[in-house]
């Protein structure tokens, strides 16, 4: 992340443009706006933001769709939806197609400069973690480049793509992260299992990891979403 970091407001109410964007700069974040869904993509696209802000209902092309085509093209900025009042199937979709957070209008300025600082932060933490390549949480030690993994001392045995399901969680922990992406991130988007592959690895990383796989306090299921990796 740079210094000052850049964030993108796909929106196209100009009030509320201009108020998120004075309040955005206050706090010394820099701004781009995309007033419709075309110019958002393209814009979003370049993956050179460190936070999109996206509204749902946008002329030219809508955000959940936004949200999902740039995640398939691979570009993982986080992505904060703001939605209308009441649309509640759209945050579920909207979590599923990869957004990171969502917002319901209206909402006060301080409850989103604050969701805003998280996803920041997120990132940042995320990128500090790959850097170090080391990683904690209670008595589990992980070293994601020798892709050794002990508890409490001892060294676990993990398969590959335990290892790897776990790094995953780990580099976005606290997000909420659906079956298929991580079926997609672990095993490939071709990939032949099912989404019962992931829960089958998660009870096997959990009875590995946890105190007590039957309550998990690390590797969280997050009902009619997926899991969640708290450290
Ligand atoms: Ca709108």
């Amino acid at each position: 992340m740079s210094e000052q970091p850049e964030i993108l407001l796909i929106e196209d109410e100009a009030g509320l443009v201009m108020t998120i964007r004075d309040r955005l700069e206050e706090e010394r974040y820099k701004v781009q706006v995309a007033k419709d869904g075309e110019k958002g993509y393209q814009e979003a696209s370049k993956g050179s933001f460190d936070l999109i802000i996206l509204d749902l209902m946008l002329p030219g092309k809508g955000g959940l769709d936004i949200c999902r085509d740039l995640r398939q093209q691979g570009i993982e900025t986080p992505i904060l939806m703001l939605t209308a009042k009441g649309q509640v199937i759209d945050k579920v979709l909207g979590l599923k197609l990869g957004a990171d957070d969502y917002m319901q209008k209206p909402f006060e300025m301080m409850e989103l400069m604050a969701r805003v600082e998280v996803q920041l932060r997120k990132k940042k933490r995320a990128k500090e973690k790959v850097e170090i390549g080391e990683f904690s949480f209670a008595d589990v030690h992980l070293n994601f480049k020798k892709m050794v993994v002990s508890k409490a001392g001892e060294v676990l045995t993990l398969s590959a793509k335990e290892f790897q399901l776990l790094q995953f969680l780990v580099e976005n922990e606290g997000d909420i992260l659906t079956r298929d992406q991580l079926l997609n991130e672990v095993w490939g988007y071709d990939a032949l299992p099912s989404t019962r592959t992931v829960d089958v690895h998660i009870a096997w990383l959990r009875q590995k990891l946890e105190e007590d796989s039957r309550y998990p306090k690390h590797i969280l299921t997050v009902h009619g979403f997926g899991y969640k990796f708290v450290g």
